[in-house]
């Protein structure tokens, strides 16, 4: 009898050691699974010459590798400054995700789906691209610009 009370408490402790094992194993790879996405994340030099990462103007979701802004640039393409048009990131364009929200970040209004942001593209030397964001179809709209 003693011989499988002894069977009994090496087991549950193999056991135990199985389930502690496991959960730092899951424990760890949560860690670096996070680790991962956020290395995936584009990065930038902000002007102060920190690193920030890349975000969306319009819901302010940090973008991944890959992970472009719907945009058009209108021509002519050798101007030092263009009109661009950007509809939004693969996380607010063509759908909204849970949690994102279309603002426009020169009036703070919600944009609306058909809406988008308008901006304008500096080409500058060495192939650097410059964006300032001028408002959106609300704040910056056709009408507004007919009474400038
Ligand atoms: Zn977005
Ligand atoms: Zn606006």
């Amino acid at each position: 009898m003693e011989d499988f009370f002894t069977y009994v408490a090496l087991f549950s402790a193999a056991l135990l050691l199985i389930w502690l094992l496991l959960y730092f194993y899951k424990r760890n790879l949560k860690k670096e699974k996070k680790a991962y996405s956020e290395s995936r994340l584009k990065k930038q030099r902000t002007e102060s010459g920190g690193i920030d990462f890349v975000r969306c103007p319009m819901c302010n979701t940090p973008l991944a590798q890959g992970e472009d802004m719907t945009s058009r640039v209108f021509r002519p393409m050798n101007t030092p400054d263009q009109r661009m048009t950007i509809l939004g990131c693969p996380h607010c364009y063509p759908s909204v995700e849970r949690g994102a929200r279309r603002t426009c970040p020169v009036c703070r209004k919600d944009v609306p789906l058909d809406g988008y942001l308008i901006a304008r593209l500096f080409n500058k030397e060495h192939n650097k691209k410059h964006v300032i964001i001028t408002g959106c179809t609300l704040c910056y709209g056709p009408q507004k610009k007919q009474r400038e």
